[in-house]
């Protein structure tokens, strides 16, 4: 029989039915009665349920809005998964024996019939305003942010007071009532998206970091079932924030509480949707259920001051405090990538120290860290620390650039909206695919190459765009968006819908986005791969880049939108600088080659000292001959500017005494006094130069060339830096041959010995920081002042905000501003909360300054160094 959507008696009569199966494990109470009548219905799930309320407990309410079915449907389906599942999986069996389920399918009784018998659209309860005009919406009549609204026709009339409804009144009573619920998930539909609960604050909060894992943990779950991938996004500045909502109510009373959005329609198809909605949130709902614990009473405190100590190109260190305790010890994830789950699969350390190095990194990366502690005795978690953001160094020879569109080079162009098109461009948002409003809409986005030389050699490139669909933009589940490189040539105007729309294609990027992934909240990204960098790589010479990004261009019968939104970070509905689509170019330059003459040569052996000579081998008593080998390295740039990225040591051998004995020669980088036996034979080696020259290597070639590897480099720009003069010995390895000799031409010979050095220019050190850092507040606002660094390769500063930890990364919190002014305003942050704001300066590698941080209210000095 085909299984269709449980009106509200088939819903009673299905609990009931499972109180008389599985009384241990279930029990149901009315906690209200609605408007009309109806029982609120309320369910508790537990092994042996009468010990419920003691255990950690998750709530789940669903349909309060009353089309979004989704909610009673997972609910009846979730209790039956449990209830007959317990016995065979291990996993429910242990999460039922440590925690509890309190599930209300149904919040909205009333308003759900009303739906399904008559009017499927509706929305809110069925509460008699006595002006003609029915209902309130539930989801706004909780206290926490209650806005009154005059207005009882709207579907968010928020209705005369908070809690004048039963249904919340219910809700409210029962909450209330409980101390053992940790976390709360409303469900309702559509969009495929998770909203965590927010403190009516554009920052962070303690258990941002908990909220956001809770959700991508579920996402983790959702994965494995249909692939699809939820939003994660708690709504951000200058988005209204919803007001009387029962997660924000939940949230006060210290629950974790997230809204679940699921589907692409209130009332999907059955079959093909609704089953697919249902069966990957089971797996989801049943991992957070087991997570109730670790928000208890039970859990072990978390972490404090979780913070980077210190990090290079491939490594970082991070530390943090906690009261020692022999039994907890802490686990560490690291993601490189936003929102992402924290579970066995990123799980990096498990620890009893308060310290961790990771190792083997890429340089010139994003990566995120989190941290959690494990009671070892109960195994319960703690909740997590606010995470820790951080962009290893660049390695040695690597510029990197991250490049925003100006704003009349980035917007969307329509096919229904031809005369305003023009108007799209620098403001709000970008919308990209299809609707019956708009047509088939494109994204154009152009970036400004001209901070990247010509002949950069392209390593890495990262295009980022920020999605944020909300309700009016529907993404169901076909189509694919993409993005393309466009030849210039064949596009005059951007706002010019025909020109893009026929605009010759240099190259389509083979990463697409499936409709099921492209989701709000979770940052996009197109990492571009070699034949893809190739083509950009001939944008350098055009000095822009210019994209055509493209969704799906038909509708199926019956569907009015497949249209995505990305935040453009223009305009006053654009979420800010923050929020700006960008690119990121990670590259080095060619280099340059220098070579150096030798100053001088040196033969030396226990009873000669011969000038102007290079000779090595054995003398007649088995001593060894050295030959020395002297370079000034001053035709190199200036050493701050001078990264080596090769050298060698060219000598040519002029004759050898004949032997059969195996002796191989070989270069040593020397630290000598002066050129005297015993100085030499004391010497203090640095390197060896990795090469050797054996007796038949002498036969067959005349040239030589010895190849300084990695830490030999190194070793040559210190001696550079140091302005000191070079010194190299060749020898005979061990062998107790006598007379035996090596000629190599010498000083004076005309194929003299040559050092040859490839580097490139670029800074090694970040410039001074900034001084003078103050912080005031004008307009309300809080105001940062500072002055810049003087000095010729100043490019600009980055200022950063954390409300937990002084940011000793430019990435490590929410990026206030990035330019060559002194000062900034932070536009959202909220000036009653305390928080610290760091300032970077960089030059044009860029290389990041040490930071000077200030803490707003905060008993310590105003600003201090760190
Ligand atoms: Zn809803």
């Amino acid at each position: 029989m085909k299984q269709q959507y449980k009106s509200y008696q088939q819903t009673c009569e299905f609990l009931a039915e499972c109180v008389s199966k599985y009384p241990d494990l279930i029990k149901t109470e009315s906690i209200g009665k609605t408007w009309e009548g109806r029982d609120i219905m309320l369910a508790t799930i537990s092994l042996n349920v009468e010990n419920a309320d003691l255990k950690p407990a998750m709530l789940f309410t669903g349909t309060i809005h009353a089309r979004e079915w989704i909610g009673n449907e997972l609910a009846v389906s979730f209790i039956d998964y449990l209830l007959m599942n317990y016995s065979s999986n291990p996993k429910v069996l242990k999460t039922l024996t440590k925690n509890t389920l309190y599930i209300v399918p149904c919040l909205n009784p009333d308003g759900f019939e009303y739906s399904k018998k008559h009017f499927s659209f509706w929305r809110k309860n069925r509460r008699d305003n006595g002006d003609g005009t029915f209902g309130v919406d539930l989801n706004r009549n909780f206290s926490v942010g209650y806005q009154k609204s005059k207005d009882t026709a709207s579907n968010v009339y928020s209705g005369p007071n908070p809690f004048s409804e039963p249904e919340t009144l219910a809700m409210k009573k029962f909450v209330d009532g409980k101390d053992n619920i940790t976390i709360a998930l409303d469900y309702h539909s559509q969009g495929n998206v998770f909203f965590p609960a927010h403190k009516f604050n554009h920052e962070e909060e303690i258990e941002g970091t908990d909220l956001n894992t809770l959700c991508a943990n579920m996402n983790y779950e959702i994965k494995k079932v249909t692939g699809r991938r939820y939003g994660i996004h708690r709504g951000k500045p200058p988005t209204k924030l919803i007001s009387g909502s029962g997660r924000e109510y939940y949230y006060s009373r210290g629950i974790m509480a997230a809204v679940v959005e699921v589907g692409t329609r209130n009332i999907p198809d059955f079959m093909q949707n609704m089953q697919e909605s249902i069966d990957e949130n089971i797996p989801a709902l049943l991992r957070t259920l087991g997570e109730a614990q670790n928000y208890s009473k039970q859990a072990p405190s978390r972490v404090s001051n979780f913070h980077i100590e210190n990090y290079t190109a491939d490594e970082v260190t991070l530390s943090w405090d906690y009261e020692y305790n022999k039994d907890v010890f802490f686990q560490i994830f690291r993601n490189t990538e936003d929102k992402e789950s924290c579970t066995e699969a990123n799980l990096i350390a498990e620890t009893y120290n308060t310290f961790f190095t990771d190792i083997q990194l890429q340089s010139g990366t994003n990566y995120h860290y989190f941290i959690r502690c494990v009671n070892n005795l109960t195994k319960v978690k703690s909740p997590f620390a606010p995470k820790v953001k951080i962009k290893t160094l660049l390695d040695a020879d690597e510029f990197s650039k991250t490049i925003f569109s100006a704003p009349n080079e980035i917007g969307y162009v329509a096919s229904k909206l031809l005369e305003t098109n023009r108007k799209h461009f620098g403001l709000n948002s970008l919308f990209i695919g299809v609707n019956e409003n708009k047509g088939t809409s494109y994204g154009v986005m152009q970036f400004d190459l001209d901070g990247i030389p010509e002949n950069a050699i392209i390593k890495d490139v990262r295009i980022s765009l920020y999605p944020l669909n909300r309700v009016n933009v529907k993404i169901e589940k076909f189509g694919e968006w993409s993005m393309s490189i466009v030849d210039k040539e064949t596009v005059s105007e951007l706002y010019d819908y025909e020109q893009i729309h026929n605009a010759n294609l240099l190259e389509t990027l083979g990463q697409t986005i499936p409709s099921e992934k492209l989701t709000q909240g979770i940052w996009c990204h197109w990492d571009l791969n070699s034949t893809e960098k190739n083509v950009l790589q001939t944008q350098l010479r055009e000095k822009k880049v210019l994209f055509k990004i493209s969704g799906p261009t038909e509708l199926p019968e019956g569907r009015d939108s497949q249209m995505m939104m990305f935040d453009l970070g223009y305009g006053n509905f654009g979420g800010g600088i923050h929020y700006r689509p960008s690119i990121d170019i990670k590259y080095t330059i060619p280099s340059q080659e220098i070579v150096i003459d030798v100053l001088k040569t040196t033969s030396i052996s226990v009873d000669k000292i011969e000038q102007d000579e290079l000779i090595c081998g054995f003398d007649a008593n088995n001593e060894k001959i050295y030959g020395l080998m002297e370079f000034d390295l001053s035709p190199l740039p200036n050493p701050e500017e001078t990264i080596i990225t090769d050298s060698y040591i060219q000598i040519k051998n002029k004759s050898a005494t004949k032997t059969k004995e195996d002796i191989r020669y070989n270069v040593e980088f020397v630290d000598v006094d002066d050129a005297t036996c015993d100085s030499i034979k004391n010497r203090d080696r640095i390197e060896f130069i990795g090469y050797e020259v054996s007796r038949a290597d002498l036969q067959k070639n005349k040239t030589h060339k010895f190849i300084f590897d990695h830490y030999s480099k190194l070793a040559l720009e210190d001696v550079h830096r140091e302005n000191k003069i070079a010194k190299f010995v060749i020898r005979p390895t061990y062998s107790d041959i006598k007379n035996h000799i090596v000629k190599w031409h010498g000083k004076d010979s005309n194929n003299s010995v040559k050092l040859v050095v490839n580097y490139i220019k670029r800074r090694k050190e970040p410039i001074e920081s900034i001084s003078n850092l103050s912080l005031s507040l004008e307009n309300d606002k809080i105001k940062l002042n500072w002055s810049n660094p003087n000095n010729e390769d100043f490019r600009g500063v980055y200022v950063v905000r954390n409300r937990f930890h002084i940011p000793k990364n430019h990435l490590d919190g929410d990026k206030i501003y990035a330019g060559k002014d002194n000062y900034t305003y932070d536009d959202f942050g909220n000036k009653n909360i305390a928080k610290y704001y760091s300032v970077f300066a960089y030059d044009n590698v860029p290389n990041y300054s040490e930071p000077l941080y200030v803490a707003h209210l905060k008993k310590e000095d105003d600003v201090a160094q760190i």
